[in-house]
């Protein structure tokens, strides 16, 4: 069978640019089934505000007057490989490197006995721009995962980015809440149910400025649970 021309061009692409592991270089996979191993679920449940260990992840009854989200899930350890992967991913445009985290994010939410299949999931949206710079946006990638796995529902476009900044590495995190406010209004038009919970999905929890400000808009238009889930925790 003579190859089409997007076979043609995928493999001159791979000649190119070889595949291989980013940990150990083995050459086929970004991340190599030894190197996955290395990865490890983030097992403790804590309020993402204080920091105090708790059953299922919530913000304590103390910072709950300080926080729009009701509680953060973080999905894996914050180890070198893991932020090593979700800056390729996000800087250098390899979205199969998400996918690839995939056996993990399946065995975090087998152990997660709080998940439900009511949640609906929202990525954190990209401002267009952004999205057309770099061609997805990796809180979607996050949530097909999930829907792979788990089945919940995603509202891609609950909420929309209409600031569009300079990203927020290297700020700190009183200048991060500023650089955030106002970035995400609710696109009324595909507003669902308020009395179901909302996941918004990020990659990476920092200061959490940009989960809060997403939780706050939604909060500001009826929405009564907001939570937020993350790949990792940190800087
Ligand atoms: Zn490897
Ligand atoms: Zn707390």
């Amino acid at each position: 069978m003579k190859p089409s021309g997007s076979k043609i061009s995928q493999i001159i692409w791979d000649i190119l640019f070889p595949i291989k592991c980013l940990s150990c270089h083995r050459a086929g996979e970004w991340l190599c089934a030894d190197c996955l191993a290395k990865i490890k679920i983030y097992s403790y449940y804590h309020c993402p505000i204080c920091g105090q260990e708790n059953k299922n992840g919530s913000v304590c009854g103390y910072c709950r007057p300080s926080s729009f989200l009701d509680g953060l899930l973080v999905m894996l350890e914050n180890n070198r490989l893991t932020k090593q992967l979700i800056n390729l991913a996000k800087y250098d445009f390899i979205v199969d490197l998400l996918k690839g985290l995939e056996p993990k994010i399946a065995e975090y939410l087998r152990r997660n006995l709080f998940w439900r299949d009511s949640y609906v999931l929202a990525p954190i949206p990209l401002h267009r721009r952004k999205f057309l710079e770099r061609g997805f946006n990796q809180s979607q990638i996050i949530c097909e995962v999930i829907n792979k796995i788990k089945g919940n529902e995603i509202n891609n476009s609950l909420l929309e980015k209409i600031k569009y900044h300079h990203p927020q590495v290297g700020l700190s995190a009183d200048k991060r809440r500023v650089n955030i406010t106002g970035s995400f209004k609710i696109n009324q038009n595909n507003s669902g149910d308020h009395d179901r919970t909302i996941i918004l999905v990020d990659d990476v929890y920092t200061t959490g400025s940009t989960l809060e400000a997403g939780a706050k808009e939604l909060k500001a238009n009826g929405y009564q649970n907001v939570w937020g889930l993350v790949l990792i925790k940190g800087q």
